[in-house]
């Protein structure tokens, strides 16, 4: 029996007793194991912060007098400058006041520090401190793995033996707190102004590149990801999985890209409009790059655009707007979760198993006419609802306008609703999320770590902010490279007068993130981890030998759980496209490019044996220059010449369509893969049909490096399925309200308007 359940149990049992309505049924449906944190505040103890009084610096206090207005409007373009998306309000100049966040009063932890921790299975107990979402954790002694000491004082002595692992939290910026705490209950040694020889770990504020002299070590950043995550590009990533997977990938609104798509926008809206009058549906504009709901509108109607097509004009998407979100007491909410990216190749997934959820402060109501600039009903950014006059802080971490999502959870399952299906289906929809994003970030990454060239590996926290539907489907909103390692706020304790004070929830939620994600990080761990199937390494992180903190204390159990290469069986069908990227990256060249030339994309043609008499060389050069002019007139920012990975699968699925008639496009694409992988491979094997490219020997190297794993490679038709985790054998209906999104991709792209002209099935 897992811990959760028995939390869960315990907490619906509670809920029971206190009248709250719990059927039998209700708790029996949870029996399995719920991927949740610990259970509210409401109905539990607030779980000890993991951050000790004690553990802190001593509270200093800064007072602070201006005009609350303009001070943000500042703070938030500072925030945009580093390119950082806060959730929170940005830090003043100066230091932080510990105090009761409603009564101004200094936080007294103290009396949540001595916890009895409870040993599964042997009932011993331990006495301990408790850290974020280690509320009384049981913790599990692995007794089967003899990995070393399995008593407390020999994990002290494995602890001291031990040479701290380095942090350099030089470019920190605004998740330092946080992240000194972390390092403090790791008791690791951290480097708060760099240190002059390598250290293990560098944690950036922004992005890889905020110091580009590392040459060893982990980043805490892949290259590409603030690039892949603006709002124009994840579209575009996810409408390339919806053209393949349009069942599985129907979690991300309908969307359209201003202003290149503004009149494919208006006349599909126009079309929609004349086959049902009664539906009349809102957008929502959001601005490529923008953050914390900066320059976003709803609108009605097309003509209502502020911005028109044109080559000036701002870049944006516009979306369909979702107008029937699930509500709490009335109120609009949306979910932040944390998920670790790992590592790319394998790829690696990590999702917190506590997150935030953010409430609007007015009341919602289905947008109309009259209320569609009612930030405070339709927003739920954190940094515009802080402003309204109805905003609650509270230090409970079930109430007020910011509360863990575990509660939002508990309280949905005290009403019935099958949260283990509601986490099932988040969890599916952020890995198919991230095979969305992974093939262009492999090429980012090649570009600036070159195999064979010494360089960082990296890691990554992203923010993931989803919103549950009505009907409990859960939609992806965004995803910030740089989502709020904040654990503060600034609060207005009179007229005028800001301080910065804890804020429990927040600090409950982010510094497990970052603590876990560091353990996970831990280079001796990942040695010698790596060994041990992932239910074992998941209890060795737990316990005293590989978690042991400050004064060999107890860590508590791993915030963070993995999902990938956890659920891999049922997703790995879906990586198409970074076979498809494999193959770019082989015929890329060596020089960091991260685009293809002419004489590239004909290799690729040639030993792929892809031209015949009836596609011959000239016409695989036009398709070269079509599709890249095409691409180039779509990203007028981009200075280097050549075809980008979006152009290649462009391309590619074109070939495909030519090549392999009347199946679906998947089919189509898969058939090609293979035929282009086993051309390849029999090269590799010395066939002498296809002479490899001039530069073969470094991108046949690179491809080994970057393809290792040829993912998805045992696709069947009847693999195609949505099952999610959790769920491995009945896939849940990941039912769409909307029309099909294949059409809005598919109108403009290349490959439907070169349509293939041959008759046969197989064209060669
Ligand atoms: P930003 O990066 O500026 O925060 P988001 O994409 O997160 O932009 O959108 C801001 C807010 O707008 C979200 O937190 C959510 O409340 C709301 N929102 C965004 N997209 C939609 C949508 N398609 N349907 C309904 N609400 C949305």
């Amino acid at each position: 029996m897992s811990d959760h359940y028995v939390k869960v149990k315990v907490q619906l049992e509670q809920m029971k007793s206190s009248g709250e309505g719990v059927e039998k049924e209700e708790a029996d449906m949870i029996e399995d194991e719920v991927l949740v944190a610990s259970p509210p505040a409401s109905v539990s103890p607030i779980p000890a912060s993991c951050t000790p009084a004690a553990q802190r610096e001593p509270p200093k206090t800064t007072v602070t007098c201006r005009n609350q207005s303009k001070s943000r409007s500042k703070l938030g373009k500072d925030e945009k400058n580093t390119g950082t998306k806060q959730d929170s309000v940005p830090a003043l100049q100066g230091t932080i006041v510990a105090s009761n966040a409603n009564s101004g009063k200094p936080v007294n932890r103290k009396d949540n520090e001595q916890q009895t921790l409870q040993i599964k299975g042997t009932g011993k107990m331990l006495q301990g401190k408790t850290e974020t979402n280690g509320n009384a954790v049981p913790i599990h002694l692995p007794e089967d793995i003899k990995v070393g000491p399995h008593n407390k004082e020999d994990a002290n002595k494995v602890a001291k033996r031990r040479k701290p692992v380095t942090v350099d939290t030089f470019k920190a910026k605004t998740s330092l707190e946080a992240l000194k705490l972390s390092i403090r209950q790791l008791k690791w040694k951290e480097f708060p102004v760099g240190r002059r020889s390598a250290c293990d770990i560098y944690w950036h504020g922004v992005s890889f590149h905020d110091n580009d002299n590392i040459i060893s070590g982990q980043v805490n950043k892949f290259p590409g990801m603030i690039e892949m995550l603006r709002k124009i590009n994840l579209t575009r990533a996810v409408r390339t999985m919806q053209e393949l997977f349009p069942e599985e990938y129907n979690f991300y609104p309908r969307s359209w890209i201003l202003p290149e798509e503004y009149q494919l926008f208006s006349t599909q809206i126009s079309l929609a409009k004349d086959g049902d009058v009664s539906q009349k549906p809102t957008f929502i504009i959001k601005p490529d790059g923008g953050s914390q709901g900066d320059g976003i509108y709803l609108i009605r109607d097309p003509g209502d655009l502020r911005v028109i097509a044109g080559s000036h004009t701002k870049q944006s998407v516009v979306q369909e707007y979702i107008h029937k979100p699930l509500l709490i007491d009335k109120l609009k909410f949306d979910i932040r979760l944390y998920v670790l990216v790992k590592s790319l190749e394998p790829l690696e997934i990590y999702i917190a198993k506590e997150g935030l959820s953010r409430f609007c402060t007015e009341p919602y109501q289905e947008p109309s006419q009259k209320n569609l600039s009612h930030v405070f009903m339709h927003l739920t950014n954190y940094s515009l609802n802080v402003q309204s006059g109805n905003f609650v802080h509270s230090d409970s971490l079930s109430s007020g306008s910011k509360r863990t999502f575990s509660s939002v959870l508990y309280r949905l399952a005290s009403k019935g609703v099958d949260i283990k299906k509601v986490w099932s289906d988040i969890i599916s929809l952020v890995i198919k999320t991230i095979i969305a994003l992974v093939p262009e970030l492999k090429v980012y990454y090649q570009a600036d770590i070159p195999p064979g060239k010494p360089g960082p590996t990296c890691f990554q926290i992203l923010g993931f902010d989803i919103l549950l539907m009505k009907n409990l489907k859960p939609v992806l909103l965004e995803v910030n490279a740089n989502p709020s390692m904040r654990i503060e706020h600034e609060q207005e304790v009179s007229p005028g007068v800001f301080e910065y004070v804890p804020s429990p929830v927040d600090e409950e939620v982010k510094v497990g993130v970052i603590r876990d994600t560091l353990r996970l990080m831990d280079p001796a761990q990942k040695k010698s981890l790596t060994s041990y199937p992932e239910h074992q390494q998941e209890e060795l992180l737990g316990s005293p030998v590989r978690g042991a903190g400050e004064e060999g204390r107890v860590l508590p159990s791993m915030c963070l759980k993995q999902v990938f290469p956890k659920y891999t069986k049922q997703f790995s069908y879906l990586r198409t496209v970074e076979r498809i990227t494999a193959l770019f990256l082989r015929f890329l060249g060596v020089k960091g490019n991260m685009r293809l030339g002419p004489t590239g994309f004909r290799t690729f043609i040639r030993n792929c044996k892809l031209s015949n008499s009836h596609f011959s060389m000239a016409t695989v050069d036009i398709l070269y220059i079509d599709v890249t002019r095409r691409w180039a007139s779509m990203l007028p920012g981009s200075r280097e010449a050549g075809m980008g990975l979006q152009a290649f699968v462009e391309a590619f699925f074109y070939l495909a369509q030519r090549r392999f008639k009347s199946l679906p496009l998947r089919e189509q694409v898969v058939s090609l893969l293979e035929v282009c992988e086993a051309q390849l491979e029999n090269q590799g094997r010395g066939d002498p049909g296809g002479a490899l490219p001039e530069d073969s020997t470094s991108s046949t190297r690179r491809s080994v490096s970057c393809g290792r794993t040829q993912p998805g490679r045992t696709v069947h038709p009847h693999h195609m399925s949505t099952s999610t985790p959790g769920q491995a054998l009945s896939a849940p209906q990941l039912c769409s309200p909307s029309t099909p999104r294949r059409a809005s991709s598919q109108d403009y792209r290349l490959h439907q308007r070169l349509r293939p002209t041959h008759k046969g099935n197989v064209e060669n």
